[in-house]
């Protein structure tokens, strides 16, 4: 059954189709490597084993008559654990949801039960999904499946190294500032944020509103494409929901790139990237050359600020966010309080975890009168400006490309004492959520101590096709996806 779990999520699809093994099997096998090696991995917080079979048998029922199945039907699929899945704990790996039982599914969730997919756990994550390395889930730490003394990535980790690892040949992650390609990168595998409205966010726990986007995990690009189709779609219940047709990006991803232009971005590969991540993306360029695109150098001289705007933004959009949190409606409540006042306090005292009040902090403060148009408001224009530079490059190219991260996964606890240097690793990553394009990090080789490297592919909003294509071009002419980590 290994063996089949290290397929990909569309040939594991049809070997279910073709009557090589039952869903009910496949399910079986993916929780029982769970229940196997994730003690050494953490990737998850809980297992929904009922639902996953429940779901399973309904596509073994449809095989036995005969009828036609959805494209990714019986295939383990890992869920952060920030959406909802009714009747599984929803804790955003935080104290304060610790016992929060979902009382509704996620509109991403209720597309993954319509198509049949078993779901068979939910995946830890950094608390509220704040943070870079899957350090801060007040729970346990993830450890990256290529070697376990190193992060995994965050916020996504759990997600990531559940689909590295084979326990799951998918996962949803959620992408505020590089949640979803950051863990894909630091895993050796393909993870992708879609444009801002693609995929509905009712009934995931919102970090900051205007940046959230759920997005694929996977080992393949089709893959990724595939259940990217699952999920997207109009949703009356997200108000920045696009009402546009689902695509199928399977279709266009071996089209020609002949004439094609890729922008490499100047600013994120220079100073501060390692040699070996250098390496890979002149593989890459030389890659896409041989494929007949051309290659222009681009400049996006405003990306440097793009982590100072967001340090507001987000916070700023968190520290509201995170107001509900306060011990009335969900989750925990102080047992030691003698007024209401005390209450609230005490509560969110105990329930939330360093980062996050570090996060509430820095919001609060960045939207307090006299300080509003200082940091807020000018964040927002610079995000403008950010967008712009993106608007003009994309006069001159299809996509950009560039690392997904200047370094390869690190040492854990290497930077949990120092956040300024935790934010830095999303350098090359927060630019596509400030300006809501589409962005994918693709498997590109190895450094010299055998941990991964990834490609980050970006393109206009909505052109989700192309960026598949490019990005599948690119997996196709090397073998780096077909590398797996040994655990
Ligand atoms: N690492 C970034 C942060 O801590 C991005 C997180 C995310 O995308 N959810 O805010």
């Amino acid at each position: 059954m290994l063996e089949l779990l290290k397929k990909s999520a569309v040939e594991q699809a049809k070997a279910i189709k073709n009557k090589e093994v039952s869903a009910v099997e496949l399910t079986k096998a993916s929780i029982e490597r769970i229940k196997s090696i994730d003690e050494k991995l953490g990737a998850f917080n809980s297992l929904t084993e009922d639902t996953a079979l429940e779901t399973a048998k309904k596509v073994d029922e449809k095989v036995a008559k005969g009828e036609e199945l959805p494209l990714l039907a019986g295939v383990p699929l890992a869920l952060k654990d920030n959406m909802n899945l009714i009747g599984s704990k929803t804790t955003a790996s935080s104290k304060i949801l610790e016992n929060f039982v979902s009382p509704y599914n996620a509109t991403a969730t209720q597309k993954l039960l319509d198509n049949l997919i078993p779901i068979v756990g939910k995946a830890n994550l950094d608390e509220f999904a704040m943070g870079s390395s899957n350090e801060n889930s007040a729970f346990k730490k993830v450890h990256n499946p290529w070697n376990l003394n190193k992060v995994p990535g965050g916020s996504s980790g759990g997600s990531a190294a559940s689909v590295a690892s084979c326990e799951s040949a998918l996962a949803l992650g959620s992408d505020t500032g590089g949640s979803i390609r950051l863990p894909a990168s630091f895993c050796g595998i393909v993870g992708m944020k879609p444009t801002y409205g693609k995929v509905s966010r009712y009934g995931l726990i919102a970090f900051a509103s205007s940046l959230d986007q759920i997005g694929p995990f996977a080992r393949t690009v089709e893959d990724a494409a595939a259940l990217l189709e699952v999920i997207s779609g109009y949703d009356y219940h997200d108000s920045t929901s696009l009402n546009l047709p689902v695509e199928n990006y399977r279709n266009t991803l071996n089209n020609d790139i002949k004439g094609l232009k890729v922008g490499v971005v100047k600013e994120l590969i220079g100073e501060g990237l390692s040699e070996d991540v250098s390496k890979a993306i002149q593989n890459a360029i030389d890659t896409y050359k041989a494929q007949g695109a051309e290659i222009v150098e681009i400049s996006l001289p405003n990306i440097k600020h793009s982590i100072g705007i967001y340090y507001i933004l987000a916070t700023a959009e968190c520290s509201s966010n995170l107001a509900r949190f306060d011990g009335v409606r969900y989750g925990h409540r102080t047992s030691d309080a003698k007024n209401l006042l005390e209450m609230y306090c005490k509560t969110r005292a105990e329930g939330f975890g360093p980062e996050v009040k570090r996060r509430i902090m820095l919001g609060t403060y960045a939207l307090s009168s006299g300080y509003y148009d200082a940091y807020y408001k000018k964040a927002l224009q610079m995000r403008r400006v950010v967008h712009e530079d993106f608007l003009k490059a994309f006069e001159q190219v299809n996509v950009l490309i560039a690392p997904t991260c200047p370094n390869t996964a690190f040492d854990l606890g290497s930077k949990t004492e120092d956040p300024l240097s935790m934010y830095l690793t999303d350098i090359a990553t927060i630019g596509a959520n400030l300006s809501g394009i589409p962005a994918i990090s693709v498997p590109a080789g190895f450094d010299k101590d055998g941990m991964p490297i990834g490609l980050q592919i970006m393109a206009p909003q909505l052109k989700e096709a192309e960026l598949f294509n490019f990005a599948y071009k690119f997996e196709q002419a090397h073998d780096y996806y077909k590398q797996l980590a040994n655990i």
